[in-house]
């Protein structure tokens, strides 16, 4: 069992996938699930399915959050979402930085730590996602790139942001493709996420930060991971998306952490 102390949280990105009908059955069909987990839920849905879910969730222990937001309050920038748009359709937390938007949006390291400052500005917990590709991995300069991304990101932000940030580790390599990292590599990892978090904000506070493994995680991958005390839950794409697969992962939760 993880023994850190720290938070543990296993959360759900849906991408583009779900209607609001969609999403509302899975939410309905996942509550009992959520209720028993001794760790806490996150989901970041669609835009459009945001309001509905944090209406239908109020009062219990589902979070729901969105999965990307544009840095500026407002403004003429056609089909963009600002933060304050996402808090007031019940959001609290958001996805920045995922590797798809760094692929294939060309968010940049500078766009990227703009938006996580203002999502803590916004009172928007920002789930940011770091992680490096198979060539980068080849290359060797796997940890270069991590740390760099997660420095890039956190630059200048005061010290208070600690108690509100959380760290996905998701090789890029992992992603959607079937191949998990092993619980060794991840692991490492994310003691080396650590150390980073460290050199911005002391180790006490940078001890308190949970860091999520993401990338292929699925119900038989999922318990070995969840055993590293360095990996504090978990970033689930494809296998969240069946209210079955997502739920077997919260189940195995259950026989290894006390509330
Ligand atoms: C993700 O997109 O954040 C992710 C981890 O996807 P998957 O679980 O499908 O690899």
């Amino acid at each position: 069992m993880a023994s850190s102390g720290r938070k543990k949280i296993i959360a759900a990105n849906w991408k583009m996938y779900k209607t609001i009908p969609e999403a509302e059955r899975f939410v309905k069909e996942l509550a009992p699930a959520v209720e028993e987990a001794p760790v806490q839920v996150y989901l970041a849905a669609p835009f459009t399915a945001i309001y509905p879910l944090a209406e239908m969730t109020k009062g219990t222990k589902l979070v729901i959050g969105a999965q990307n937001m544009n840095d500026a309050s407002e403004g003429a920038f056609t089909g963009e979402v600002a933060a304050r748009m996402l808090t007031d359709a019940g959001a609290q937390f958001v996805i920045l930085g995922h590797s798809e938007r760094r692929r294939l949006f060309k968010e940049s390291d500078t766009l990227i730590h703009r938006k996580v400052a203002k999502a803590l500005a916004s009172g928007l917990q920002p789930l940011l996602c770091v992680g490096e590709s198979a060539e980068e991995r080849e290359a060797g300069t796997s940890e270069q790139v991590v740390t760099e991304q997660l420095h890039a990101a956190l630059n200048g932000l005061d010290k208070k942001a600690a108690n509100r940030v959380v760290i996905a580790y998701e090789p890029i390599w992992a992603i959607g493709t079937g191949h998990v990292a092993t619980s060794q590599e991840a692991s490492e990892m994310h003691a080396k996420i650590r150390q980073a978090l460290a050199s911005h904000w002391g180790e006490e506070a940078a001890a308190g930060i949970p860091i999520l493994y993401g990338g292929s995680v699925k119900p038989e991958t999922a318990p070995e991971l969840f055993d590293q005390p360095e990996i504090d839950g978990f970033l689930v794409g494809g296998a969240s998306l069946s209210v079955e697969s997502f739920t077997e992962i919260l189940n195995l939760t259950l026989q290894k952490e006390q509330l």
